[in-house]
């Protein structure tokens, strides 16, 4: 594919390529900001499991020693849930009682809500105490720890709130079961839960990740315009320089080919007449023999822009057709109306008065032309006979002694 192909390809997908990069961004900005949802989350998470292994273990410490004994207070009265011999004992006259892991895990639960607005619960689907009784959210997690779940940390959406919940399962250790056996548990078995709830509040970065996208966004669809923009210049340079005669300055036979059949077709929809005039340097091999290659392509320069510039109207147009030939296409041109043109720019010609020794008569650089119409009518196969009709007027005009105008109407 050439380079001209190629720009005017990439041309075309410019607007794709700035919707794919809008696309991207916004992707980006979509998972960035799940990602701090999912970050915020999992800080939660691990800030609930530490509160919960904390609690475990002064449990654990609990049980290891069978219970603690403290002294009986307003705040701490004897458990009326714990059936074990010796549950109260009197030291000294000092009345103290036993402080077992669940009662231990309630006292510790009600100090952290004192301090804090984090939740300890401590729960059982089968509990000796009542209140110990599931919430409907740790009663849904109970029977997943059953199923084989190890723990779940969900965020909890209330009217107070947004908070942070993490539940895990208790199991049964040996030094539970001095208290939990005659509900029936073995070591392993789950025999509750905790369940933590931490408030929870969603701090997204929204604005900067809103600006840095759109920061980014804005940056990218500048640079795709300002590489539209150089593409675009680029593309019109090439365009024109690729339709432009580069000795000359005035179109190309390539120009042409598309401006006549783009003319043509113009003439059979308005139903108007499209004039071509083909015109011939006379005898310019001699010029180049003369004067040299040189002075040949410096006269063809000037000769090309005085046809170009004496011609009035906006549509018409000259082309170099080949070496020392110009084609001059008129539209809404009669046969009558192109000889008048070609007359006046053979005369032009002839009155720049660029020297020329060896062309006789007159001894100047003269123009030789064949004039040519199309009715609009269909009258003509195509513009390809057009140019065939004028190019065989300027033969006859050569044929009857140069530097004159002939058209193709009087051939015949
Ligand atoms: P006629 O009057 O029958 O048209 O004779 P002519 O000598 O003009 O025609 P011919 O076709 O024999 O020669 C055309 C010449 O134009 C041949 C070449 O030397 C010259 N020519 C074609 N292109 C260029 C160009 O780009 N620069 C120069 N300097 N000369 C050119
Ligand atoms: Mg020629
Ligand atoms: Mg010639």
């Amino acid at each position: 594919m050439g380079i001209y192909k190629y720009m005017e390809k990439l041309r075309r997908h410019l607007f794709t390529l700035a919707a794919l990069w809008i696309l991207i961004v916004g992707l980006s900005l979509f998972f960035n900001y799940q990602n701090s949802i999912n970050e915020q989350q999992r800080l939660a998470l691990a800030s609930a499991k530490s509160f919960f292994d904390q609690v475990v273990l002064t449990r654990k410490w609990n049980a290891l020693h069978g219970g603690v004994y403290v002294p009986v207070s307003d705040e701490t009265p004897p458990n009326p849930y714990l059936n074990v011999p010796m549950r109260d004992i009197e030291v000294d006259g000092l009345k103290l009682t036993l402080l077992n892991p669940s009662y231990m895990t309630r006292q510790l639960a009600e100090l952290t809500m004192e301090n804090g607005d984090v939740q300890i619960h401590l729960t059982s689907l089968n509990p000796i105490r009542p209140q110990n009784k599931p919430t409907p959210m740790e009663e849904r997690a109970l029977y997943e720890f059953e199923k084989g779940k190890n723990e779940i940390g969900l965020l909890k959406e209330e009217d107070s709130g947004t908070s942070f919940f993490y539940m895990a399962p208790l199991n049964t250790e040996k030094s539970c079961l001095q208290c939990h056996a005659v509900q029936g548990y073995k070591e392993g078995n789950i025999r509750g839960g905790i369940s933590i709830t931490l408030p929870f509040v969603m701090e997204i970065p929204f604005i900067p990740l809103v600006v840095t996208h759109g920061v980014l966004g804005i940056i990218g669809l500048i640079t795709i315009f300002i590489f539209g923009k150089k593409l675009n210049n680029s593309y019109k340079i090439i365009q024109k320089q690729a339709s432009i005669d580069s000795l000359t300055g005035i179109p190309n036979r390539r120009s042409l080919s598309e401006k006549i059949v783009q003319e043509y077709n113009r003439s059979l929809r308005s139903k108007k007449p499209l004039a071509a005039i083909m015109c011939d340097l006379d005898n310019f091999k001699q010029y180049n023999d003369s004067y040299g290659h040189v002075a040949g392509d410096l006269c063809l320069q000037k000769v090309a822009q005085k046809i170009e510039s004496n011609l009035n109207r906006p549509g018409d147009y000259c082309a170099r057709y080949g070496g020392e030939e110009f084609i001059i296409i008129l539209p809404e041109t009669s046969t009558s109306g192109a000889v008048i043109i070609a007359v006046k720019i053979r005369k032009i010609i002839e009155e720049m008065k660029i020297e020329h020794i060896k062309s006789m008569p007159s001894g100047v650089v003269t123009i030789s032309m064949g004039v040519a119409a199309a009715d609009g009518n269909n009258s003509l196969k195509s513009s390809k006979e057009l140019i065939k009709n004028a190019d065989l007027a300027l033969y006859e005009a050569k044929k009857q002694g140069r530097n004159r105008v002939n058209s193709f109407d009087k051939l015949q």
